[in-house]
């Protein structure tokens, strides 16, 4: 049963950028309160202070903005469980490792770093499944540990776990999930630098911050018993849990960098809309029962369920993320679509961006229809903002004739002398320049086309021309005889 009122939460660790990943469980979290009438915290989880990435948390925070996943409470929205830094929440841990070093449910160890490496090897060369700390400190007296405190010996804490003892969950994607604390290692629960690691602030956390349901990726899933031993060593009730599956390359493979663009940002810069990557993040793992693959996140929101989140791996798909932004990208109006596009010529490279917005215009309705990311504006037709600097071989050998030449120049010629206002003005220039040397059209247009853009692919050729303007159409044609007639 939900809760009246569930609390989730986000909880990245700030490694420097949000990955795709992380925009999955965010998304899930916030789909999941939403749809539910519930919470969604963001807490960051800055505890491993060895990976401390400067600007990291800022970059999160901003990442999170772009993907509208708007969070109630966070660190920089103050709510009634904060602070949502975890490294603003130390003396809070300290409390409860009391507790649980009192209750001997977790102890001091003194073992050095070499004992440690000793101990891992000798247990390689007996074939262990798994290297495990040999509790050697849990025999010490509270003389030897308190002397040992006074010498300020270097040490850690850690969780007592209990031998052969079955630690049982439910799961709602998985179901039932069960580990034998056999398997599972005396945690380190305090660093040897003070900070609590993960487990322990985690925990804590959740149970703090009254978390119903914890929604996270499946790499977890075997650290949760020992959060469940947690849980029960400081007698609190345990939250749901949600694992969703891991996400795949298309070898099926761990999604990696070396594949691939991992991080939000990324998809960002390269244009994508973050309408388009919400719909297509949360498809990675989930459907609502049917084929349907273009959402808004309205309709997310409503048709989203932890039941219908699939155990198996996900295949991230670039072609279908390219897909699903064309689809976006063709809804959105032309004068929101302008914007982006402004935004995009601005932070490009190119030099001739002086043209009007109703230029800019003509160029949307040729080009949405053709292209996934706003960014394809420029790179997919190059010869809307300048001259063509080669002609392809393959289409110029076919369009190109002896008479091509000639034909031009007669264009030239009546483009010159015509009042051009729209596209079907070139028509009409090219009929007439066929008309009067007595060919069809079609000996016109691979040459005009070849000349304007240098490629036998793109918008019409008329289009093109009309984007472009009279003086630069002619100059092409002008540029393109003199290059082929010699
Ligand atoms: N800090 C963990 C991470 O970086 C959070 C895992 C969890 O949600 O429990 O993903």
């Amino acid at each position: 049963m939900i809760n009246d009122t569930p609390r989730v939460r986000f909880a990245p660790s700030p490694t420097g950028y949000l990955h795709v990943g992380g925009l999955r469980t965010a998304l899930y979290n916030y789909l999941f309160a939403k749809k539910n009438n519930g919470s969604f915290i963001l807490r960051i989880e800055d505890t491993d202070r060895a990976r401390y990435v400067e600007g990291a948390v800022e970059n999160l925070l901003t990442t999170m903005k772009w993907v509208g996943l708007d969070y109630n409470e966070g660190p920089d929205k103050p709510g009634e469980f904060g602070p949502y830094m975890q490294s603003e929440r130390l003396d809070i841990y300290r409390e409860h490792i009391n507790n649980l070093l009192d209750a001997r449910k977790a102890y001091y160890c003194f073992c050095t770093p070499e004992r440690l490496t000793q101990l891992k090897e000798e247990q390689q060369k007996q074939k262990l499944p798994q290297a495990k700390y040999d509790k050697h400190c849990l025999s010490l007296s509270k003389a030897e540990i308190e002397n040992k405190l006074k010498n300020n010996e270097s040490h850690v804490i850690r969780l007592n776990v209990p031998p052969t003892e079955t630690i049982s969950f439910d799961d709602i994607i998985r179901g039932k999930v069960e580990f034998s604390t056999n398997v599972v290692d005396d945690q380190i629960l305090i660093k040897s630098d003070g900070y609590p690691t993960y487990h322990m602030a985690n925990v804590v956390d959740d149970h703090l911050m009254k978390i119903t349901h914890v929604i996270r990726g499946e790499e977890w899933l075997s650290s949760t018993p020992k959060h469940v031993l947690l849980y029960k060593f400081l007698e609190w009730e345990l939250p749901q849990f949600a694992h969703l599956p891991l996400l795949l390359n298309a070898d099926k493979s761990k999604l990696s960098k070396r594949q691939g663009d991992v991080a939000v940002e990324d998809y960002k810069s390269k244009g994508y809309l973050k309408d388009a990557l919400n719909n297509f993040v949360a498809l990675l793992g989930w459907n609502a029962g049917d084929d349907q693959e273009f959402y808004y996140m309205d309709e997310l929101i409503e048709k989203f369920s932890l039941e219908r989140v699939n155990k198996s791996g996900a295949v991230f798909n670039l072609e279908k993320l390219n897909w699903l932004n064309g689809e976006h990208l063709k809804k959105l109006s032309n004068d929101v679509i302008l914007e982006l596009f402004k935004n995009e010529l601005a932070s490009s490279e190119l030099k001739n961006t002086n043209y009007s917005d109703d230029t800019l215009l003509l160029i949307i309705d040729q080009m949405k229809e053709r292209v996934a990311t706003v960014k394809e504006f420029i790179s997919e037709a190059p010869y809307l903002y300048s001259r063509p600097n080669s002609y392809d071989e393959v289409f110029s050998s076919k369009v190109w004739k002896d008479n091509s030449a000639a034909l031009l120049t007669d264009l030239i010629e009546i483009i010159n002398e015509s009042e051009i206002i729209d596209k079907d003005d070139y028509e009409t220039c090219l009929k007439a320049t066929a008309e009067k040397n007595s060919v069809g059209i079609g000996k016109l247009m691979g040459p005009f086309r070849l000349a304007l853009s240098g490629v036998g692919h793109g918008p019409g050729v008329y289009d093109i021309a009309n984007i472009i303007g009279k003086d630069e159409v002619v100059e092409r044609i002008r540029v393109v005889i003199k290059t082929l007639s010699l």
